[in-house]
């Protein structure tokens, strides 16, 4: 059993937002707290719902599918976020059901989702994913990629909010977060255009230092995931 319930982990994990905040001269305001809730269930999500918590952040598009409706006429004000990749031929779901798309990654599905957005008249806002540790297999554009990759977006008219990344596993995660907030001032990704999707449950008050604005917290909300 977990230590403790859902919403006195949600206080707890609020309350390190908020230190870490003060640490940083930054109001705990500017920081929200996306709630992981990707293979929980309505049973394990319903209680956050209860003790407040709004944004919530899924990685597979058909498992928020399955799970949001019923649970939005509860809260209908939720806000939802997709955390995970993104494939161009489930853009229109997508855009249909997310408020915010943290993995855009690549022209084709820039162009997919510019699409999608057309048709549903719905413009969720977008981060570019940046594969800020240039690792095989993850997700996010080079580096180098991004300057053209934010022009290209902004053509399409998504509405690119800031910059999201996952750094390497198992490494401090400090240099990677300090890096991803660089390259955004470097783009002059500042003020509204400078959101930070950065910190998950082992490093989210590190990254609230570093001037995360979004942070994506799973385990220490829901407990260790079956
Ligand atoms: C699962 C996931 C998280 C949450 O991870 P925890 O360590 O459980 O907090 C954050 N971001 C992404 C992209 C994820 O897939």
């Amino acid at each position: 059993m977990p230590p403790h319930d859902p919403a006195t982990r949600l206080a707890t994990v609020k309350e390190s937002i908020a230190r870490a905040a003060v640490l940083a001269q930054r109001k705990a305001s500017d920081v929200t707290l996306i709630a992981v809730s990707k293979t929980q269930d309505a049973e394990a999500i319903m209680p956050l719902l209860a003790a407040g918590q709004r944004d919530f952040g899924e990685n597979r598009v058909q498992e928020a599918q399955d799970k949001w409706p019923a649970l939005r006429e509860t809260a209908p004000d939720v806000i939802l976020h997709l955390i995970g990749q993104l494939q161009s031929n489930k853009a229109d779901e997508a855009v249909a059901l997310f408020d915010a798309i943290h993995s855009v990654d690549r022209s084709s599905l820039i162009t997919a989702l510019a699409k999608a957005m057309d048709k549903a008249d719905r413009r969720p806002s977008c981060f570019i994913q940046v594969n800020i540790g240039d690792e095989d297999q993850k997700g996010g554009c080079a580096i180098a990629d991004l300057p053209a990759l934010l022009t290209e977006a902004r053509m399409a008219n998504l509405p690119v909010v800031g910059l999201m990344a996952i750094p390497p596993a198992d490494v401090e995660a400090a240099p990677y977060f300090a890096l991803l907030a660089k390259i955004a001032r470097d783009n002059g990704l500042i003020g509204d255009l400078g959101g930070l999707s950065m910190g998950m449950s082992s490093d989210f008050e590190t990254a609230v230092t570093i001037g995360a604005t979004h942070v994506r917290v799973g385990t220490a909300l829901f407990g260790v995931r079956a």
